[in-house]
């Protein structure tokens, strides 16, 4: 069963496998540099080491990273679009340095551009930044999301047609079962989490997920609200993550859910609460 939460990086990126030790998780994802700003200090070969001596020593199975908020492949402005490729670039080779097997992203937001040339300024995107990192294994995860405001990948349709478009192995696809409720796929029902999960292996492919993050939601179905709540306490309820946890034991699985009084501990104990 790989499950696990997204992890601190305070004080140093190695302290990520001391909460997941203290956790007792096998999985974790973090952010490798700060999340709100555009500049990063390279890995330094001190970190590196410290960072692969507690993975050696660690069980944790499956680590990743989530890109900086502030990415935005599909911008209409060129000096941020490629701001946003150096980023992504950067991010990918700090993956791995770390030995962090893949990156997740959100694809981008349109903002006043009509939707298909953001799409096609994300594919352009991403095609460079591989290229950038041709000799690299780390994987580009392309998080579903709420579909709020102008944003990219509020449905598994557009995730596939960057996908197919970029015709890259290294393109995977991370999704978050808050933002596909919210964006309009009901998976309140054990008929409804199943029919959702077939449609996303008919169109996306199920081999092509590297992670699902598991988070309750805050808002209503078709809500485009992205505001994450602890499991079994928003409007999914817990059948929704039973499923998951019984179907996708060998798919990673991290929470993104409020972290106050021991909201970890407490989400980690439901879910493993939920396996039959
Ligand atoms: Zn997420
Ligand atoms: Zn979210």
């Amino acid at each position: 069963m790989l499950l696990g939460v997204h992890c601190s990086v305070a004080g140093g990126l190695e302290n990520a496998f001391e909460e997941a030790r203290l956790k007792g998780i096998n999985t974790f994802q973090i952010f490798s540099r700060n999340q709100r700003q555009w500049k990063a200090k390279p890995v330094s070969d001190e970190e590196r080491r410290r960072f692969s001596a507690a993975f050696k020593k660690s069980n944790i199975k499956v680590a990743f990273s989530h890109c900086s908020y502030l990415l935005n492949l599909a911008s209409a402005n060129d000096a941020l679009q490629q701001l946003s490729v150096h980023s992504l670039t950067e991010e990918v080779e700090r993956c791995s340095l770390l030995g962090l097997s893949f990156c997740v992203l959100h694809p981008g937001a349109a903002g006043e551009q009509p939707k298909e040339q953001a799409i096609r300024r994300i594919i352009s995107g991403l095609r460079q930044v591989i290229k950038n990192t041709r000799k690299s294994k780390v994987v580009i995860a392309l998080e579903n999301t709420a579909g709020q405001g102008t944003s990219v990948g509020g449905t598994f349709e557009n995730l596939r047609y960057i996908y197919e478009e970029v015709e890259s192995k290294r393109i995977g696809f991370c999704l978050d079962t808050c933002h596909a409720f919210v964006a309009g796929y009901d998976i309140r029902t054990e008929k409804g989490v199943e029919k959702t999960l077939n449609s996303f292996d008919k169109i996306c492919g199920l081999k092509h997920l590297k992670a699902f993050h598991i988070n309750d939601s805050k808002g209503d179905l078709g809500s485009r609200l992205d505001r994450h709540e602890n499991i079994g306490k928003g409007k999914l309820g817990l059948i929704p993550f039973k499923y998951i946890m019984n179907h996708f034991p060998h798919i990673p699985k991290v929470l993104e859910t409020p972290k106050e009084e021991d909201g970890d501990e407490i989400n980690l104990k439901v879910l493993r609460n939920l396996i039959d």
